[in-house]
């Protein structure tokens, strides 16, 4: 293929030949928006250099937990240091129990327990909500992501009342028969589903505010809603801020419904930020809840690395430095970019529409508004390629897929800011075409 990254295209064909599809997480392969995808040799604030020695503005943040922006000094400083006394005891540490109080003290949950991935918050947060209950159904939203866990890799069956199937081969039919997949903020059908299974429902789990499907924010009073009648039915709320958490506001997604309407969910996961680039991720909740984990209660769960004392440093470092003026400053910076984006697309005639929920945004390129999977599916996935490919070769490296959020960070300065206005506009053109 003709390129003018020829170093990331002979290292793609090289990993090609020992990894499937080249890449280690689907997306990274560029496969919705066609191309060579850039293999990053170092980062530094907001900017990512490849191989080829090409520099870029970054708006994927390593799908969100880059905060602070690459290689902040004081993130840097800090896991050099606990480098230097050793990576893993498989031992409870300090660190661990330090980024406890700092996720007790900024959200809702009262105990939190460390894992290495989102994924496994998720999967362990549902086997604990199915422990704690005795019940076994849960209940999911169309285009919500929790990871790669097989009862969450369902797509809706034929009707709201039929389980699911698999969402992809090798997930077995039992793994999702006992999963419902709803409309993402419809409460008909969420109403309709504990009539009909109430008494079976372990726990509905949603993102706190979906980013999965580009950003599809919960209509005012959804999330509360969820959290009433999952308590009414006796099931648990559970809910997943694996990408909202600490991102959108200090105390996630919570920070703008929760905390202000004053309830809680039963459980909440978190992971990206919370590991400051590392591996590391966390699921809590009430102490009542939490209180049937092993070793405490019955349910069983663990992990070598868990808690793993590099990545709670990091995660630690990265959340003390995450101040109210690092949120104000995202803000301004995700409200210059999407504001931007829109007038250009404007400009051009593309049809359109951004949403944000607190610092995350993304911008569907389809009429507005998107409120469900459905409507997230009308965007035009071939523009968004053209789009795409115009920013990156004008040096601005946006999520390589339609449906993703964009994320700023503490390090988009006025130049990389700047950077990225300058390309929107033949972007824009570039979609038009
Ligand atoms: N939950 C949400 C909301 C996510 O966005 C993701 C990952 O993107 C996950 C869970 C899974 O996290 P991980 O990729 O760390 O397994």
């Amino acid at each position: 293929m003709p390129t003018d990254v020829p170093a990331s295209a002979a290292l793609f064909e090289r990993a090609q030949a020992v990894t499937p599809g080249g890449v280690n997480s689907p997306v990274r392969a560029f496969n919705a928006v066609g191309g060579t995808p850039r293999f990053i040799t170092s980062a530094r604030g907001a900017w990512l250099t490849d191989a080829d020695g090409r520099d870029y503005v970054d708006l994927i943040g390593s799908w969100g937990p880059m905060l602070l922006g690459h290689a902040h000094p004081e993130v840097q400083e800090a896991v050099q240091a606990a480098v230097a006394r050793g990576t893993s005891y498989g031992t409870p540490t300090v660190p661990e129990v330090e980024l406890a109080e700092e996720i007790v003290a900024r959200t809702s949950v009262e105990r939190v327990r460390f894992v290495s991935s989102g994924t496994e918050a998720t999967m362990s947060a549902i086997r604990l909500a199915r422990g704690f209950t005795g019940r076994d159904v849960v209940v999911k939203f169309a285009g919500c992501y929790h990871g790669h866990v097989d009862a969450l890799l369902a797509s809706a069956g034929s009707g709201l009342m039929t389980f699911a199937l698999p969402g992809t081969p090798g997930v077995p039919a039992s793994s999702t028969e006992l999963t419902l997949v709803l409309p993402y903020n419809d409460r008909a059908a969420v109403e309709q589903v504990f009539a009909e299974h109430g008494e079976r429902i372990a726990c509905l789990v949603t993102e706190a505010s979906p980013g999965n499907m580009g950003v599809v924010p919960p209509e005012p009073g959804f999330n509360a809603f969820l959290s009433e009648i999952c308590r009414r039915h006796g099931a648990l709320f559970v809910s997943d801020e694996v990408m909202t958490g600490f991102r959108v506001t200090r105390q996630g997604q919570w920070g703008l419904d929760g905390a202000v309407e004053g309830w809680a969910p039963d459980l909440v996961t978190f992971g990206k930020v919370m590991g400051g680039g590392f591996p590391a991720a966390a699921f809590g909740g009430r102490a009542e809840v939490m209180h049937h984990l092993a070793p405490e209660g019955p349910v069983y769960q663990a992990g070598t690395l868990s808690g793993n004392p590099i990545a709670t440093t990091a995660g630690l470092t990265t959340l003390r430095l995450a101040t109210d003026d690092v949120y104000a400053h995202l803000d301004r910076v995700a409200t210059t970019i999407r504001e931007a984006a829109c007038a250009a697309l404007t400009g051009a005639g593309v049809a359109h529409v951004a949403q944000s929920t607190g610092t995350m945004f993304s911008v569907f390129l389809t009429e507005g508004p998107v409120r469900d999977f459905d409507d997230a599916s009308r965007t035009d996935t071939a523009a968004y390629a053209a789009f795409f490919h115009s920013m990156l070769d004008q040096g601005v490296y946006l999520p390589p897929s339609a449906y993703e959020a964009w994320f700023v960070s503490a390090a988009h300065d006025e130049r990389a800011v700047q950077a990225v206005l300058d390309a929107l506009p033949d972007a824009a053109r570039a979609a038009a075409a």
